[in-house]
């Protein structure tokens, strides 16, 4: 339970509403804020704005997925009005509070760094990082679908990049009878490839391996599908791009040579936000229940 945590949600979207429905649960108090526009209401929930907010008395915050972008401003789809994250506003929380976010940028990094508090990057756990892969593959077999006039059955998928996404996109694509090759690096991904029955390449071989690809799917964060690989590919290629912006291709080429690429961003959001909030919302209450304890602890 989290009776007497007092915590603050700032901004998000539908996946919030799992968080806060579960932490609710849990016997936390909550301050909403940017959910103005929300007729959902909770019990043990009250809305605020962040003028208001008292605080000095917040133990947590929980920014959404993204954190803040660049200038600081936090996404709320509940809401018209901005709000903006500050160092000052993070420095007025007492010492133990520590801030949730999916992600982070050198924006958040620095007021959190300069403020001396905690920022815990959800989606930098594994635990995490697997359960999401779970609808972002269910959004992947979606866009495959509607972008190509041809089963996934038979056809050629390549899959790039072996962690945790790349791991479950390729298992299901198999599992619904693509012929699936996957390019990596390391030779145990290799190996577990082939232990899985699909065909492993290292990714230094990636240009010869796409000559006869249907629908690539990238994982790797990092410029991999470059122009001279776009140049091997079939034009009626399907290509989606699964990592985080500005994702690994070269999209200008992909258009130029006209191959079919989409850069395809927050898909658990955007499929299953009730499934991708679930996630969120059962990781924060352990780790905020945990958090608790430690706190308890210390000044016993
Ligand atoms: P991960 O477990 O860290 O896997 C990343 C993979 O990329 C690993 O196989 C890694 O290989 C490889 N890689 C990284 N840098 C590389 C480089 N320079 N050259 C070659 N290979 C490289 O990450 P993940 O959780 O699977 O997530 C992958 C990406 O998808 C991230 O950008 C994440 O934000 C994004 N994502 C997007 C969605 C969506 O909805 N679109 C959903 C979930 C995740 P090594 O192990 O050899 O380093």
């Amino acid at each position: 339970m989290l009776t007497g945590m007092q915590i603050a949600v700032i901004g998000g979207d539908a996946r919030q509403l799992e968080v806060v429905r579960k932490l609710t649960e849990l016997d936390a108090k909550l301050f909403l804020v940017g959910f103005e526009q929300l007729d959902h209401s909770f019990t043990g929930a009250v809305k605020e704005s962040l003028g208001s907010l008292e605080l000095s008395e917040i133990d947590t915050i929980i920014l959404p997925v993204p954190g803040t972008g660049s200038d600081g401003k936090v996404e709320t789809i509940f809401s018209s009005e901005d709000v903006i994250i500050t160092e000052e506003i993070i420095s007025k929380t007492p010492p133990h509070c520590t801030i949730y976010s999916g992600i982070s940028n050198d924006y958040l990094n620095g007021i959190i760094k300069k403020a001396k508090r905690r920022l815990v990057k959800l989606f930098e756990r594994d635990d995490v990082a697997i359960y999401n892969s779970i609808p972002t593959v269910e959004g992947t077999i979606m866009m495959a679908i509607q972008h190509t006039d041809f089963t996934i059955h038979g056809s050629n998928v390549v899959v790039l990049g072996f962690g945790r996404t790349g791991m479950s996109v390729s298992r299901t694509f198999q599992a619904l009878g693509a012929k699936v090759k996957v390019g990596a690096r390391k030779s145990e991904d290799l190996a577990r490839i082939t232990e899985m029955a699909m065909t492993p390449f290292h990714l230094s071989n990636l240009a010869e391996n796409v000559r006869d690809v249907d629908i690539c799917i990238n994982t790797i964060p990092f410029p991999i599908v470059t122009a001279s690989i776009l140049a091997n590919m079939p034009v009626h290629t399907l290509l989606i791009d699964l990592a985080s912006k500005p994702g690994g291709t070269d999209f200008r080429y992909a258009e130029k040579r006209g191959i079919k690429a989409l850069l395809a961003p927050g898909l658990p959001g955007i499929v299953a936000p009730k499934t991708a909030g679930q996630i969120l919302a059962n990781v924060l209450s352990q780790l905020i229940e945990e958090d608790m304890h430690i706190r308890k602890g210390k000044s016993q």
